[in-house]
């Protein structure tokens, strides 16, 4: 059965309660689409607001973190458990600003893994590598590695519902995309570790994006790839091109 494409939408630090849903209500006559699934992944701030805004279409909403526990004594921090009762679904994890702005390491992500799970959202997992691994010639060792940590405990029908992002570090919001063939090695090398590691029909079901500079002129020629499912993307899911890149074909 062929995997249905998902194209998500990084907001990032972007975007005031009031621009949400604005950005939100510009979008909508532009994403609408049967065969792909469509997600915002917006600040904390504007979940309430931009789930709110796109009832009655196509658009799913995501969060971009969280903290592990479900309630507390954690000041500052958002549970799965909250998120969900908002009207979440999907949740970003192991993004590389969060590994490397905020310190995140692969015992915490496989952590939030879990716990999204148990909340009943669907994790978007984020791997890639930096420009000096990519150099080097470790690339798929190093994702191997991450994507072995961030699954430990995981089972085979979670990861059927599980979508795993590929973001080269040095293609993400530097207008440099990998190529088609860069992001398809990758994505069909990730494949084939969740065939080792689960079976060949929890391979096949998993979702594969590629993030890292994705926009209208670029994302036919990557989506059309037999292992890459759709796409994360950061700076074009802010203007209309978010649109263009949804229908791309
Ligand atoms: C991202 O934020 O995950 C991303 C890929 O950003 P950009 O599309 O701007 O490179």
């Amino acid at each position: 059965m062929a995997r249905r494409k998902i194209v998500a939408g990084n907001w990032k630090m972007n975007m005031t309660p009031s621009e949400a849903v604005k950005l939100v209500e510009e979008l909508k006559p532009l994403v609408a689409s049967d065969d792909v699934d469509v997600v915002y992944c917006v600040p904390a701030i504007d979940i309430v607001p931009v789930v709110e805004a796109v009832k009655g279409s196509n658009v799913k909403i995501g969060a971009e973190n969280f903290y592990i526990e479900d309630k507390g004594a954690f000041t500052g921090e958002i549970s799965a458990p909250m998120l969900k009762d908002a009207g979440v679904e999907y949740i970003v994890i192991g993004h590389s600003e969060r590994r490397d702005i905020f310190g995140e390491n692969d015992i915490l992500i496989n952590a939030k893994v879990k716990k999204a799970f148990e909340a009943g959202l669907k994790p978007i997992l984020c791997c890639g590598e930096s420009l000096e691994l990519r150099k080097k010639g470790t690339y798929l060792d190093w994702i191997k590695r991450q994507i072995t940590w961030d699954l430990t405990g995981v089972t085979a029908d979670q990861v059927k519902n599980l979508v795993i992002a590929y973001e080269p570090i040095w293609a993400i919001g530097t207008g440099e995309t990998a190529s088609s063939d860069q992001a398809e090695e990758v994505c069909k090398a990730i494949r084939e570790n969740i065939s080792e590691m689960y079976d060949a029909a929890t391979a096949e079901a998993v979702r594969i994006q590629y993030g890292g500079s994705v926009n209208a002129g670029n994302a036919a020629e990557l989506f059309a790839k037999p292992n890459i499912d759709g796409g994360l993307v950061g700076g074009a899911s802010l203007k209309a091109d978010f649109g263009k890149i949804v229908n791309y074909k």
